[in-house]
């Protein structure tokens, strides 16, 4: 089985990511993580990526899918079931990651997505609050601690990312939903597209991926 998992900032994609790698084992690429880690090692794929970052151009689908080729070649022997993150992100994509389950004969990809209303996501991310001493989470909507600004845990001081104020949070939610969407589109067309409702705890939204697992996979 290989699943692409999709979920905006705050919708608790990472956390599912973990679970579903946990009970299915499978095993997790994300295509954002192994093009940092390929830039730091200076594969030939990093050096290519790194000359673009540094010219200020993108990292294009030709070179990003090298990379997701690079990744999933040495570990098909071992496993058939992959679950991918950050990729595919584009229409073109989609059709690369196509091929690429069939040149290494891996099933086609059915596509979780996890929808959060905006509103909630903006509580969940600008209400995030981190202890600078033992890295605790808290939200000031969702989970408060006893003491404003304190952490429950150590008595640590609180922080807050600089980039989840109101107005950055919704700038990235919109990128991600106008990048989002044409893919989102096409895996709708071939019937692999499974949005659910992932406002609930994340034992809730776990028991709704693995429902259509069962029921599906
Ligand atoms: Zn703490």
């Amino acid at each position: 089985m290989n699943l692409v998992l999709f979920g905006p900032p705050g919708s608790g994609k990472g956390t599912q990511s973990e679970r579903l790698v946990k009970q299915y084992a499978m095993t997790h690429i994300s295509t954002g993580d192994a093009l940092r880690s390929a830039i730091r090692q200076k594969t030939e794929t990093g050096k290519k990526a790194q000359t673009l970052i540094e010219k200020g151009e993108l990292v294009g689908d030709d070179l990003v899918t090298e990379l997701l080729r690079d990744i999933i070649a040495p570990l098909r022997s071992n496993t058939d079931s992959f679950l991918f993150d950050g990729y595919p992100r584009t229409v073109t994509q989609v059709s690369r990651l196509n091929a690429i389950c069939d040149e290494f004969r891996l099933t086609q990809p059915a596509v979780i997505n996890l929808h959060v209303p905006e509103e909630s996501l903006i509580l969940r991310l600008t209400g995030r609050r981190i202890c600078a001493d033992c890295k605790s989470t808290f939200n000031v909507y969702f989970k408060p601690t006893r003491q404003a600004g304190v952490c429950d845990a150590c008595a640590g001081p609180l922080t807050k990312r600089v980039d989840d104020s109101a107005e950055t949070t919704r700038e990235r939610l919109r990128v991600y939903h106008e990048q989002t969407a044409p893919v989102l589109g096409i895996y709708g067309e071939l019937g692999a597209l499974y949005t659910i409702d992932a406002t609930g705890s994340s034992d809730n939204v776990f028991r709704k991926i693995h429902a259509i697992i069962e029921e599906n996979y």
